[in-house]
């Protein structure tokens, strides 16, 4: 609810900023789905919690490697999201009745994105291969996708504290189309076949016919057919969706309806965004140009401290030839007094 909320509010702002302008993309009231879109099935009765899944993804992604080591169960003791270094996590749930059930978590890659439609700069995109994708050279650090997205996915890098980055699963997109994969990673280390990578239209096809063979292990209902407008990633479960942790409240409405528009809805209020983010960014920005002067600052010190030694050098070596000077002074004078006195005695020895 708060994400819709949010979403709710975006929507009434930017419209009342429009001041009663429809948006080119509201005619877009309702996105089908591109026809092609890959996407993964999860079927919770397969799944035994082994996270050879997560560690695939660990692995594929070239991601830091985690404290406790992918063999280690003990970590499904606790709940857990993903974030900047595990794209997926799985999560064990107790259920009364079933024991131990398991479920997979990561960027679901929602027909109609929440988070791209949070995000003014465009900076994630719904792709023909069913993957949403995020360009992080345009990501201005805003975050709205993080507090818009209704699964709680994006995570945040803050590795680099200049130009820090949304982290999401990215359905191994960039690896298939480069050819270095031909499925996603977590799908081929799964030993169960809990995961199943096709086309959504067949993976939904798969899921119903499973759901009808075996209407006894299956609830009767597929997660992500229609939840928020549909997502590319589909869920199968014995148990109820609520008990694995699958908000079973979020309505079929896709998020773009709430911005009043559908995967357009960006360019609608992308010439109102800047003035609604304005602070954000300028806070982003503030930020940035506050680390760009800290790092100004310091090299502006090392100069005055460099320039602070040399002057102390400089004078130590020009105080050090004074005294030289001074003394070099003192003794020809010395000397010159002594030959003076010399000269006088020779002269006064030739008188007497
Ligand atoms: S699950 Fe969240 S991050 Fe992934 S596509 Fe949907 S809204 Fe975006
Ligand atoms: S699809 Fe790829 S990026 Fe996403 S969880 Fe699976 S291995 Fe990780
Ligand atoms: S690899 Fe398969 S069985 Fe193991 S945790 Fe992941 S989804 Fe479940």
């Amino acid at each position: 609810m708060l994400r819709r909320t949010f979403l709710g509010l975006l929507g009434a702002t930017a419209a009342g900023l429009a001041a009663g302008k429809p948006a080119a993309a509201a005619a877009n009231t309702h996105f089908g789905g591109y026809p092609d879109a890959k996407g993964v099935l999860f079927d919770g009765t397969r799944c035994i919690g082994c996270r050879k899944c997560e560690g695939k993804c660990n692995e594929v992604n070239e991601l830091k490697a985690p404290e406790k080591p992918f063999d280690d169960l003990t970590v499904l003791d606790e709940k857990r999201r993903t974030n900047q270094y595990a794209y997926t996590v799985v999560n064990k749930y107790e259920v009364e009745g079933a024991g131990s059930v398991f479920r997979k978590i990561q960027c679901n890659h929602c027909m109609e994105p929440a988070c791209a439609s949070a995000c003014f700069v465009s900076a994630f995109k719904k792709e023909p291969s069913g993957a949403v994708s995020y360009n992080e050279s345009v990501c201005v650090g805003c975050r709205y996708c993080m507090v818009a997205c209704p699964f709680y996915v994006p995570a945040y890098s803050y590795d680099d504290p200049i130009t820090p980055k949304v982290i999401k699963c990215t359905l191994c997109d960039p690896l298939i189309a480069s050819g270095k994969r031909t499925i996603p990673g977590c799908v081929e280390a799964c030993p169960k076949e809990a995961l199943v990578y096709g086309k959504r239209d067949e993976l939904l096809k798969i899921a119903n016919e499973r759901i009808h063979r075996n209407p006894d292990r299956y609830v009767d209902h597929i997660y992500g057919e229609t939840e928020m407008g549909g997502t590319n990633w589909l869920y199968l479960s014995g148990v109820p969706f609520d008990e694995i942790g699958l908000d079973t409240h979020l309505g079929t409405t896709p998020a773009p309806k709430f911005t009043k528009g559908a995967l357009g809805a960006v360019a609608m209020v992308v010439g109102i965004w800047p003035v609604l983010l304005g602070g954000i960014y300028g806070v982003t920005k503030v930020t940035r140009n506050e680390a760009t002067k800290a790092r100004m600052d310091a090299v502006a010190d090392a100069i005055a401290t460099t320039k602070a030694e040399d002057a102390a050098t400089l004078k130590s070596a020009m105080d050090k030839a004074a005294a030289d000077k001074a003394a070099t002074v003192e003794r020809e004078v010395k000397k010159a007094l002594a030959e003076a006195a010399k000269a006088q005695e020779a002269a006064e020895g030739e008188e007497g």
